[in-house]
């Protein structure tokens, strides 16, 4: 078996025994990322939150709680998985546009640390909700700084033609509101301009707008405790194995930048960068099949294991485990699912691929798994753990 063009060593023989598809998770490498991430924040007395969307599975959730993040949440079904992974409702902030009555309730009930409000009326909500409950709900105001993070259209949050957060023009007049609701204890403001953002610029700007904003309030006389700055940091797509973990000391330094005043805490939402390299996606070739222009590797896999590339034309590292040859041949890889876009990728270069062989979807640990659906009355893809 060539194993060799991978830098990450896959346990083939368990491999050849599962069933496929299904996502392969390494532990060890999502460890030695949450090592690295601790090592530069805390350094810098970071407050670190882990984006439960990229990745709801509960043994990543509680090995990521086991190692001191918090929870950041966009559903009342993350926060009962949050909550039952072991981490803190303290820990916990809670983002979404159309967040609903039970879960602001929810939310209430557990006591947890922060809503990241991301309108008017939705203020409006949950001070009345806190009143009926008798308690004070601590928030932040979710700006949408109006800075394009130059990444696909899907996942850019914080312009000012989306729907997240609150227009910089609107926002005196919603703090105001914050401070004088009697059941709303204003913490602070939370941004979170986009998603797979691998150059710094973009942050660069967005700590330009936060230090404009803690100067425009300081000087009407409100400071905040704390500032969110949300996640959004990308990941090596092309050559996992040349970068398993981003620059997050670059990153973390970015944030330097921002002058917090005397006790103001900085919080991180970062999903994608903790888990993406450490989940693969392995299936099997149920075919090869030769058209007049092009060579099909059609899996076992289909975009209702992994939407990515069907959703944001997102490029995966595909690699064939199970090969014995050395010679490239160009394929697109395909899934069976009755949709043209349930491509992984076109014109790829695999080795010489047959039918059963192994293929490696690599970097497929965010967003993958919990964004698989049932479409076409599919089953969900099976999960292995290394140890
Ligand atoms: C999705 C999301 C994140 C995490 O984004 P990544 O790109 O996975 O790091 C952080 N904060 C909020 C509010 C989000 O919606």
């Amino acid at each position: 078996m060539d194993n060799q063009q991978c830098h990450q060593v896959f346990p083939l023989e368990a491999f050849e025994q599962a069933a496929t598809p299904f996502y392969y998770y390494d532990l060890k490498m999502l460890k030695a990322t949450l090592q690295e991430i601790k090592h530069f924040a805390t350094a810098a007395g970071y407050v670190v939150h882990y984006a439960v969307k990229a990745n709801g599975n509960a043994r990543i959730l509680s090995e990521i709680a086991r190692a001191g993040l918090g929870a950041d949440l966009v559903s009342g079904g993350e926060m009962r998985a949050a909550i039952k992974a072991g981490f803190s409702a303290e820990s916990m902030a809670y983002s979404g546009v159309g967040k609903t009555d039970w879960e602001i309730r929810l939310g209430l009930e557990h006591g947890i640390g922060c809503f990241n409000v991301e309108s008017l009326p939705e203020l409006e909500v949950i001070n009345l909700m806190a009143g009926e409950m008798g308690t004070t709900a601590p928030v932040a105001i979710r700006v949408n700084p109006d800075i394009d993070a130059h990444t696909h259209r899907y996942i850019t949050t914080g312009t000012a033609a989306n729907k997240f957060g609150i227009g910089i023009e609107a926002l005196q007049s919603v703090v105001e509101r914050a401070l004088q609701l009697p059941n709303i204890r204003l913490r602070g403001l939370h941004f979170h301009i986009g998603s797979q953002i691998t150059e710094m610029v973009p942050y660069e700007m967005l700590c330009d707008t936060v230090n404009q904003l803690l100067d425009d309030y300081a000087r009407r006389g409100i400071e905040f405790e704390m500032i969110n700055v949300g996640g959004g940091l990308g990941i090596d797509y092309g050559q996992p194995d040349a970068h398993i973990m981003p620059d997050f000391e670059s990153y973390f330094n970015t944030f330097k930048r921002i002058n917090l005043r005397r006790g103001q805490q900085l919080h991180f939402e970062l999903g994608r960068s903790v888990v993406a390299q450490c989940g693969t996606l392995i299936g099997r070739v149920v075919y090869v099949k030769q058209s007049r222009d092009k060579k099909f590797a059609i899996m076992d896999a289909g975009m209702t294991d992994l939407i990515r590339p069907a959703l944001y034309e997102a490029h995966h590292l595909i690699q064939n485990l199970t090969s014995p040859s050395t010679d490239l041949e160009t394929y697109d890889v395909v899934g069976p699912v009755c949709e043209s876009s349930d491509v992984f990728a076109h014109d790829c270069p695999l080795h010489v691929t047959r039918r059963g062989d192994l293929i490696a979807i690599r970097s497929a640990g965010a967003y993958g798994e919990s964004m698989a659906s049932t479409y076409n009355m599919r089953s969900m893809p099976g999960i292995m753990f290394s140890d």
